[in-house]
């Protein structure tokens, strides 16, 4: 499995292109915009695009979503269904924010916690993950250690819940019961910035740190 990084959007969202080597397939994850970049990567690399995923409806993780699909006549798959009312409210989005194409779409396939999305013969485990956005899911690849997190969690920080139907206590409350049981030595792709572990984000991360949230036996301090 290889996973090419992305930044796409004014607000330099790492969309992915997650590839199985064994059959050159991918998928597209959260191809908020410069289509452009990510055909590039697809051509570059000789692979077959077999569906789009989504973390969940926020414009820059999938303003080009449905135009990318379309193009290469795949499906899209996330998020969870409870994120059907950012995916109406993107011709919204796009006009307050200023890019992309604007157009609403739905999914093939909404997803929903314990769900298995393929890629090619790669699975990916998927974790429903609320706070950041109601319907927000994270890609979990058990054995290459991998997560694709969008904006639940990033190195040093945890993802805004002041946009509409943001929760913070559900956040926290998703990361600690939905991304630790996971495994410390999970490395995550999170929405926007720096790569990092879910290991390092528990010994240093001021929001959900074990010595903050009291996970793993540490002291609540
Ligand atoms: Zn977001
Ligand atoms: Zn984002």
């Amino acid at each position: 499995m290889k996973v090419i990084l992305i930044p796409v959007t004014p607000f330099q969202q790492n969309s992915s292109l997650l590839i199985c080597e064994r059959t050159q397939r991918a998928a597209a994850v959260d191809p908020g915009g410069d289509l452009d970049r990510i055909e590039h990567e697809i051509s570059r690399h000789g692979v077959r695009l077999e569906k789009v995923l989504l973390t969940h409806g926020h414009l820059d993780h999938c303003g080009g979503a449905d135009e990318l699909a379309r193009r290469h006549d795949v499906p899209i798959e996330g998020p969870h269904t409870d994120d059907l009312f950012l995916l109406e409210s993107l011709p919204a989005q796009a006009a307050r924010l200023g890019f992309g194409d604007g157009r609403a779409f739905e999914p093939a396939r909404w997803l929903a916690e314990g769900d298995a999305v393929s890629v090619g013969e790669i699975t990916l485990r998927v974790r429903h993950c609320p706070g950041h956005t109601p319907g927000h899911v994270i890609f979990f690849q058990p054995e290459n250690r991998l997560a694709l997190v969008g904006d639940v969690l990033f190195a040093g920080s945890i993802g805004r819940t002041d946009l509409p139907r943001g929760n913070q206590t559900d956040l926290i409350r998703s990361i600690v019961e939905k991304l630790w049981p996971l495994g410390e030595d999970v490395t995550f792709v999170p929405g926007h910035g720096p790569v990092s572990t879910f290991g390092d984000e528990r010994r240093g991360n001021p929001y959900v740190g074990d010595d903050v949230t009291g996970y793993g036996g540490v002291a609540r301090v």
